[in-house]
């Protein structure tokens, strides 16, 4: 709603004599009305504006009747005021819904407020089709015949994950696992490696110990973000498709990684263990 209606209002009543006529709204284009800057309109002129009784006189005044009477004595086209007739319902109006000011068609709908310039996505996007993305594990454009086997996990790695807020956290998880489990230990990683994006240790384990380190990472992760990731030779969908997590999940940067379908991955890794625990696991 412009404030020139509402200054006219405030002068006796709505008056358009003041306006041209091919100013008024002419369709239900939005693109008719100014928007009014609610960010920059001083608060009680934002109240006038959406005053419901000037919207009111304002709709009366712009009935389809009133308007084309109007356009008759302004001598319009006739032609201009069939035009007009379907505006009604759609004439925009401004309502202010919890403090923000937004666009309304007489029937509630939300309308646009014109950009500076137009979409390079075109105006088509809300009609396109929607299309079948391709399969990203492997093997899964069509639906397998048969499930892969569980044996083709011949080892699992633990990923913990933490920051420079949450290192000490993770040091305590280190020691207890190095005290408890029979485990491969790799190295502190404090910058983002491979495709793990945060700072993280890890520590690899043969596949008879996963009822046990499960549990354990379940009631022992101290808030930590963990992942537990099977190995089958294709490290790909080990880290995105067959991952466990302990907590949240995070980014795992292995898409570029080459599929296994197209060659990426090969041998199994083997678990080279290098802990001797010293210390009794709790039961
Ligand atoms: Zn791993």
């Amino acid at each position: 709603m412009p404030l020139r209606r509402v200054r006219a209002r405030q002068s006796g009543g709505p008056r358009v004599g003041h306006r041209p006529f091919n100013a008024l709204p002419m369709s239900h284009d939005h693109d008719d009305l100014p928007a009014i800057d609610l960010d920059h309109t001083p608060r009680d002129v934002v109240a006038r504006v959406i005053d419901p009784v000037a919207d009111r006189d304002w709709a009366e005044l712009l009935s389809p009747a009133r308007r084309r009477a109007l356009l008759a004595g302004a001598g319009l086209a006739t032609a201009a005021a069939t035009t007009m007739a379907a505006a009604p319902s759609r004439t925009p109006q401004v309502v202010n819904a919890g403090g923000a000011g937004a666009r309304v068609s007489a029937g509630g709908v939300l309308l646009p407020i014109a950009g500076p310039g137009t979409s390079p996505w075109g105006t088509a996007t809300a009609a396109q089709p929607t299309p079948r993305p391709p399969g990203v594990r492997p093997d899964e454009q069509v639906l397998p015949t048969s499930p892969r086997p569980y044996t083709a996990i011949r080892s699992y790695h633990a990923h913990i994950y933490f920051d420079e807020d949450s290192y000490e956290k993770a040091a305590l998880i280190r020691r207890w696992t190095v005290e408890r489990f029979p485990v491969e230990l790799g190295d502190w990683n404090l910058e983002p490696r491979g495709p793990h994006v945060t700072p993280s240790f890890y520590y690899g384990f043969t596949p008879d110990l996963l009822p046990i380190v499960v549990p354990w990472l379940q009631l022992n992760s101290l808030g930590l973000t963990i992942l537990i990731h099977p190995n089958t030779g294709d490290p790909r969908s080990d880290h995105l498709h067959y991952a466990l997590w302990v907590n949240r999940s995070q980014s795992v940067n292995a898409y570029a990684w080459r599929r296994f379908v197209d060659g990426g991955g090969g041998d199994v890794e083997q678990i080279n263990p290098n802990i001797i625990p010293t210390v009794p696991l709790e039961t």
